[in-house]
């Protein structure tokens, strides 16, 4: 017999023994009895967790299996689904495609490998790299129809999702991206589109089945029958038939139907006030992809009074018949083509809603006569006052739609065209209206949308042009509203500014600053006229900002005027003083001013009242100006040549000026544009820049000056290199004329200007 565990030695043993079992098997074995009872309880647990291990075992063997199996199920369905997908990294980087993205893609394996996505994917829209970066963030985003355009210019639709995968640790381990190429059925849709409009032509037409059973008429077939589509559809083509022709007619037509698939001739048929009338029919099989004629196509024209049934029935399917206006059938169908055209050009297009503020009630107050005078007025002032390459419509009660399209690839610039354009019509409606012997007053409300995104659909900018309404409607009415806010601030900013120069002229709030120009001796030669614009009240604005405001506006005309009666001025009295009396002036001159018919005169008359001298007036044209019209261009610089003014190309070397035309002008100085000045010191370029437009200069027997020169740097430099005169903060800031008179006395006196 073994000893019991009785003793305190076999109590440390048992302990001990305990405390490795729970290590080794995690479990607690009560001991009970002697040894061989203790080890036979061991071994028992050890085989119990042995077979455990085994089962455990077998059953990760079995479940190896199944992954395999259901690996190769998930791969099997992954290389066979119609889409393409793709897994990429945090980084972007492809790590895994099925075979059909590739194939779709013409790439290989090897193409992609160790590549990040755009690298491979060129053509894909910039929007994408937005729409997977929000997917990396925890997005799942997705899109119905993508178009994107291809290398070669094709659209190619796409339907895509993409969204985050998890790594293991929960942490978003990349994108994954299902794309589908949705261009066929695209084409398909287009193709049942057109069909569609097709099937709204001025021809009546019918479709039937194969036993002659009507299926489906359209508008103009009622319009010639009388037969209204719920009375044709369901009954037979004998409906129409009269008894002008027997049966052998009819059996003869079916024959040649039936062996060519083709039928056309003079036919008297019946309409359903008994009437008759003759016809010219052509019958058309439609063949399935088999072959098999299925339905049979009836097109037909009323050969009495052919003119006029097809403009009636044209005017009914695509025009509002009040007004006359297209349609909202006509306006989509125009709104689709206008939308792939700007997808083309890069132009941007407006979509505008016009809506009449509190038309209901007049037309609840003085009846529906009075109503649609009125809206068929309002029709024909928008007529008049779009150019005729904008398209009008009418969408139904008192909404019209105008669209607008190749505005400016510049979405701003498109903007502010836009709300011109708005405005214009706003304030064409706006007019008193007489109705019925009484003046009436009417006011729009406008909302805006902007397109050139490939993405946008028609109805989508219907809605946004909506919504932009409504917000005019809720800004008290009378009013234009853009959708996108941004460009409600940009117009905001530009019809405040507008607003504030027109007053300006008569407040007297513009003033003119002068900045020298001094010659290689740093004495003083002339002045730049800068134009002020101080509205009473507030802080100086810009010239940069306000400038092209009042160019966009025509306010330039004026304001111009302005500018140069105010520096011959200048002029007339620095004449009376030896010191300054061979200063040299030079005014800018925008290219609206330029073009102006009366130029010549207006600076004529200038010189004439003021009694300035010609010789000493300078005009500053830019190049851009200079590469319109150039026969024009000349014709006047010829002429303003002729009695002594003289000219400088402003910001010379950023436009496209070519050797060639420059020496078919008049010229007198080139201007080194300040941009090239500015980085001298550091820029290689611009130094080569300066060099080449000094060296060109003298080329031509042209004086070269040099503006925005701020230090003596940049002033060594061009002496080095043969510039002739200067102009920049290093020799004085713009300022009031007194300023210059100052500058007068602290120097020499001036040179006689020899330019
Ligand atoms: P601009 O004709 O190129 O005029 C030169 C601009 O450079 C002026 O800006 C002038 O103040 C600034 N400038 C002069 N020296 C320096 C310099 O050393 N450093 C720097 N950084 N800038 C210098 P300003 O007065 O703001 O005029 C801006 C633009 O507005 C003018 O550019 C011109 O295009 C237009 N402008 C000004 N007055 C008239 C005007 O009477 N009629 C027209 N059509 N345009 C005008
Ligand atoms: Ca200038
Ligand atoms: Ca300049």
């Amino acid at each position: 017999m073994e000893p019991a565990f009785s003793t305190s030695v076999d109590n440390d043993k048992h302990r001990l023994l305990r405390r490795q079992l729970r290590r080794i098997f995690g479990m607690e074995i009560e001991p009970k009895g002697n040894l061989s009872t203790l080890l036979e309880a061991v071994s028992n647990s050890y085989y119990e967790a042995d077979s455990e291990r085994h089962l455990l075992e077998n059953a990760l063997e079995v479940n190896a299996r199944e992954l395999t199996e259901t690996n190769k199920k998930l791969r099997l369905i992954i290389e066979n689904t119609p889409a393409g997908i793709v897994m990429l990294d945090r980084e972007m980087r492809f790590l895994f495609t099925n075979q059909r993205w590739l194939q779709d893609r013409h790439l290989t394996t090897h193409d992609i490998v160790g590549k990040r996505y755009f690298e491979v994917n060129p053509v894909t829209p910039s929007h994408w790299e937005e729409t997977l970066r929000r997917s990396l963030a925890g997005a799942t985003e997705s899109c119905e129809e993508d178009p994107t355009v291809q290398q070669d210019g094709r659209i190619e639709w796409i339907r895509w999702q993409a969204h985050p995968w998890y790594a293991a640790d929960g942490v978003i381990g990349g994108v994954i991206l299902i794309t589908e190429d949705i261009t066929e059925r695209k084409l398909a849709e287009e193709q049942l589109r057109i069909a569609a409009v097709a099937f709204q032509s001025r021809d009546g037409m019918l479709v039937t089945d194969t036993r002659g059973t009507i299926l489906q008429v359209n508008q103009a077939f009622t319009e010639v029958t009388g037969y209204r589509a719920e009375e044709a559809v369901g009954r037979t083509a004998a409906l129409l038939h009269s008894d002008r022709q027997d049966a052998t007619f009819y059996r003869n037509m079916w024959e040649a139907i039936s062996r060519e698939g083709h039928w056309e001739g003079e036919i008297w048929n019946r309409r359903k006030d008994g009437g008759v009338y003759p016809e010219w029919l052509s019958i058309s099989g439609v063949r399935d992809p088999s072959s098999k004629i299925t339905h049979y196509l009836g097109i037909f024209s009323s050969i009495s009074d052919p003119k006029e049934a097809e403009r009636k029935i044209l005017e009914l399917a695509f025009y509002d018949s009040l007004t006359g206006l297209p349609n909202r059938h006509l306006l989509l169908d125009r709104l689709q083509q206008a939308l792939a055209s700007s997808t083309r050009n890069g132009q941007f297009g407006a979509v505008l809603l016009l809506d009449l503020d509190h038309f209901k009630t007049i037309n609840d107050t003085r009846g529906h006569a009075v109503g649609d005078e009125l809206l068929v007025e309002v029709a024909s002032r928008l007529r008049d006052t779009l150019r005729e390459t904008d398209s009008t419509a009418r969408l139904g009660g008192d909404e019209f739609v105008v669209l607008l399209e190749g505005l400016h690839a510049e979405q701003i610039a498109a903007a502010t065209i836009a709300e011109t354009i708005a405005e214009k019509l706003r304030a064409a409606i706006s007019q008193p209206i007489p109705l019925l012997g009484e003046m009436r007053h009417i006011t729009p409300s406008i909302g805006i949308t902007l397109f050139c995104n490939p993405k946008e659909d028609a109805d989508t900018l219907l809605r946004q042009a909506d919504l932009a309404l409504y917000q005019a409607k809720d800004a008290g009415r009378n009013t234009i509203r853009f959708y996108n806010p941004r460009m409600q601030a940009v117009v905001d900013t530009r019809v405040e500014m507008e607003a504030g120069l027109r007053n300006a002229l008569t407040s007297g709030e513009f003033m003119l600053h002068y900045q020298a120009q001094v010659d290689a001796n740093n004495a003083l030669i002339g002045a730049e006229a800068l134009l002020r614009w101080q509205p009473h009240g507030q802080a100086m604005i810009s010239p940069a900002d306000f400038i092209p405001v009042a160019e966009n506006s025509g306010l330039i005309v004026p304001i111009g005027c302005w500018v140069l009666d105010t520096a011959c001025d200048q002029l007339a009295a620095w004449a009376h003083n030896p010191t300054t009396r061979n200063l040299v002036l030079a005014v800018n001159i925008s290219a609206g001013q330029f073009r102006q018919p009366d130029f010549i005169d207006h600076i004529r008359s200038a010189l004439q009242r003021s009694g300035a001298h010609p010789t000493r007036l300078k005009l500053e044209l830019t190049e851009s100006l200079l590469l319109e019209e150039v026969e024009k261009v000349i014709k006047t610089m010829m002429a303003l040549k002729e009695i002594g003014i003289r000219f400088a190309i402003d910001d010379f070397g950023t436009g496209y000026s070519s050797l060639a035309y420059l020496k078919r002008l008049p010229l007198d100085q080139l201007k080194i544009d300040q941009s090239f000045v500015r980085d001298i010191a550091i820029d290689a370029d611009d130094r080569a820049i300066v060099q080449a437009i000094i060296s060109l200069a003298s080329s031509l027997g042209l004086h070269v000056i040099a503006e925005g020169v701020e230090t003596e740097a940049q002033r060594d430099f061009l002496a080095a290199h043969g510039c002739q005169a200067y102009q920049g903060y290093l020799f004085g800031r713009p300022a009031p004329a007194d300023q210059i008179d100052k500058l007068i006395h602290t120097r020499s006196t001036p040179h006689a200007c020899l330019f």
